[in-house]
């Protein structure tokens, strides 16, 4: 009986997650590790830094612990995902591989490289917009409020799966085994930290419940979204659904029954809104693939030519551009909002629009650079939320250009100045 890969890369998960609902008589679930994401570099800047590695490590492991609980093994291999999946089909004599449909270019191109014996169905299982909804590329709207305006009427979210996990068919823990020597190698060379586990399903889960449904924190979220410091002014989502160990569609139902059984109102709504701007990025990654990359954008790229070119410093911009990676440029709200990114891996949407702003319109600065530092750095690095986000502020995406007026921002977000001063003060402590 031929055996069928099923990838958990982009769905680290046992809620809401087809892949593990597939009818195949004989499969093996698997995660593979790209070394280039978390080893590699561009433009000179390493694409993960150890924090994020740690997380990635800490979330598989933890998706390894939950399908044990269920008798189901998890392969995890290392190294480059077109080349290792290849090897194991050969080896296992796969024939066939279900993923789930991914959004960045590299892990789309990934999946053109896989031997040509193996038959590879792609589901999308991180989307608002499930299979009746699938928008066409071609027509899709360009910018956010016409996508908004044209999809949110007809937005029937599909429920979450969330029947149990049919148990036959997996190969076990103990023939798993023999496969993930390198990556349980790379585990103990790097010790995941399960402390930050917030992004594993179980903590996702947990944050979820307390944000939507204990707290209530999501009932004046639309007040609280643009503060800077804190728990609960936004739901802390982001680093679980970038990983895939939350499913944005258990998120959206849960919001819908809060909304049903509890209170609606501005801010509950607003959540949704902002899970729509995650929605649009990736179908316009969809759409346009790596002319998102390009220095000169998306309209310029298709009119002229892409511009793949690398950043050029000079001595003196590289020192600019330094300065601002590490939260010393003399701008208190623009380090603090740096010193705050490389201290935790996180910033608030206002800090990333500011210092993104000021990297591109007062320093002058190539917005890839800033764009490549963010990947390095954040927790919640996710391909078209970060690259989309820096194109929209550059105004190389579908928009015009966002400048900031920084001391005025500062004023209206951070008045009293308690931001600027606990980040800094904690600093130089
Ligand atoms: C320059 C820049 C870079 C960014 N890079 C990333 C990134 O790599 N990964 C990432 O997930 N978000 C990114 N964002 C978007 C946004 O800042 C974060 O999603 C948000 O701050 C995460 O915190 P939260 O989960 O508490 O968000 P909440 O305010 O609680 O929002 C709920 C969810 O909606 C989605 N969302 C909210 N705002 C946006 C937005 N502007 N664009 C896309 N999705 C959004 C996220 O999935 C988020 O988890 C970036 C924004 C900017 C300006």
């Amino acid at each position: 009986m031929s055996l069928s890969l099923v990838l958990l890369n982009d769905t680290m998960r046992l809620h809401d997650n087809p892949l593990l609902q597939l009818p195949t008589a004989a499969k093996a679930a698997l995660v593979v590790l790209d070394h280039h994401a978390f080893f590699g570099a561009q433009y000179g800047i390493a694409r993960a830094n150890l924090s994020r590695l740690q997380q990635q490590l800490a979330v598989i492991t933890a998706v390894k612990q939950q399908l044990a609980a269920q008798h189901i093994g998890l392969i995890t291999l290392v190294g480059n995902v077109a080349q290792r999946i290849s090897e194991l089909a050969r080896e296992l004599n796969a024939t066939a591989l279900y993923c789930a449909e991914p959004v960045a270019p590299n892990e789309r191109q990934a999946l053109l490289r896989l031997s040509p014996g193996l038959a590879v169905t792609q589901l999308d299982c991180n989307s608002l917009l499930g299979h009746q909804l699938r928008p066409t590329l071609a027509t899709l709207p360009d910018s956010f409020t016409p996508f908004r305006k044209q999809l949110e009427p007809l937005l029937q979210v599909s429920p979450p799966l969330n029947t149990p996990l049919p148990p036959q068919g997996w190969l076990t823990m103990s023939q798993c085994e023999p496969y993930n020597s390198a990556f349980n190698q790379l585990a103990s060379q790097y010790q995941p930290n399960l402390l930050q586990s917030v992004a594993s399903e179980q903590g996702a889960l947990a944050r979820v419940t307390e944000f939507i449904w204990q707290g209530r924190h999501i009932l004046t979220y639309k007040e609280t979204r643009n503060q800077l410091l804190g728990q609960h002014y936004a739901s802390f989502c982001s680093a679980p659904l970038a990983l895939g160990s939350l499913s944005v569609r258990q998120l959206w139902q849960d919001i819908v029954q809060f909304e049903q059984q509890v209170a609606a109102n501005d801010s509950t709504y607003w959540l949704k809104f902002e899970l729509l701007w995650r929605e649009y990025f990736r179908w316009q990654f969809r759409k346009y693939g790596n002319l998102w990359f390009s220095r000169n954008g998306i309209k310029q790229a298709i009119r002229q030519q892409p511009d793949f070119s690398p950043p050029r410093l000079s001595s003196r911009q590289q020192d600019k551009f330094q300065r601002w990676c590490a939260g010393q440029t003399g701008i208190d709200f623009v380090d603090a909002n740096m010193q705050l990114l490389n201290k935790t891996g996180l910033m608030s949407n206002r800090g990333r629009q500011n210092v993104a702003s000021y990297l591109i319109y007062d320093l002058a600065l190539d917005w890839r650079l800033g764009a490549a530092y963010f990947e390095q750095r954040l927790l919640d690095y996710d391909c078209a939320s970060n690259w989309g986000n820096w194109a929209y502020i550059a105004g190389t995406g579908n928009s015009s250009e966002r400048r900031f007026n920084i001391s005025k921002q500062a004023q209206l977000y951070d008045a009293d100045g308690r931001f600027v001063r606990t980040v800094l003060q904690d600093a130089s402590a």
